[in-house]
């Protein structure tokens, strides 16, 4: 589903933020990422959703090389995956069921289908009576939850998430990886970066760790 083939990403001006790095992860997998700060975690998921380019070596995301997508194709790929970002870039002149609505009329839902759909996302993470508030009136928190829901709304076979339980108290972090691992038993294949990996552990989650930017298992 996801291929890196020795990759290596420098940014101008920058050392290495990945050196060398070559993995696979398979349908269905979940998959953690952890390391420090800095390791190369973020990098790492904005290449797989073409936010960066690498500097040498390939990444595949379901059988495409994603460094050859011609710039209108890159719409395509984000959507077919689930993102959570750090910077969840909500729309702040829009509700927040109107934000989780946009991935749906991107792709030309029936609106009463899409409205339900929006419902059932927002519930999922817990934000069910927030449907009609502005996003910046919500803690980082909750903003972050919303975020998760606009990334779930479209069912992506791949979703991925940094950092997705950082700003979260502890019930809620909980949550929402109990949350993710109801995903990954629907079939859905998950890469997390996480400095919280105690939290998906007992999911038996396979895991692969970053290093300065080397990855080191
Ligand atoms: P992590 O997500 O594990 O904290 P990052 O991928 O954000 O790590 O960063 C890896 C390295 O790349 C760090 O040294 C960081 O300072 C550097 N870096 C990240 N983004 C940029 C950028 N846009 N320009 C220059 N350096 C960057
Ligand atoms: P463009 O400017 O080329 O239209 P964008 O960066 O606005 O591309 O993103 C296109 C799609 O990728 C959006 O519909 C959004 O769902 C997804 N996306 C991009 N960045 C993020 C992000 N930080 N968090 C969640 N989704 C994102």
């Amino acid at each position: 589903m996801i291929r890196f083939e020795r990759v290596t990403k420098r940014y101008p001006g920058g050392h290495e933020a990945l050196a060398d790095v070559s993995f696979e992860i398979r349908h269905g997998e979940l998959v953690v990422l952890g390391g420090h700060s800095g390791a190369g975690k973020s990098t790492l998921i904005k290449l797989i959703a073409a936010l960066e380019k690498p500097t040498a070596g390939k990444v595949w995301v379901s059988g495409q090389d994603v460094g050859s997508l011609r710039p209108n194709q890159v719409p395509y790929l984000r959507r077919s995956l689930g993102l959570v970002m750090q910077e969840h870039r909500l729309l702040t002149d829009r509700t927040v069921f109107d934000n989780v609505m946009l991935p749906l009329l991107v792709t030309g839902y029936p609106p009463k289908d899409a409205a339900k759909r929006v419902r059932v996302a927002l519930d999922k993470v817990g934000m069910g009576a927030f449907e009609q508030v502005m996003p910046m009136t919500l803690s980082g928190g909750e903003q972050h939850r919303v975020a998760i829901a606009r990334a779930i709304v479209n069912r992506p076979s791949v979703l991925i998430a940094d950092e997705p339980t950082a700003h979260l108290d502890p019930a809620y972090a909980r949550e929402i990886a109990a949350l993710f691992r109801s995903f990954h038993q629907a079939g859905v294949t998950i890469l997390l970066a996480t400095h919280d990996e105690t939290l998906f552990s007992p999911y038996g989650s396979r895991r692969i760790e970053l290093d300065h930017g080397r990855l080191v298992a």
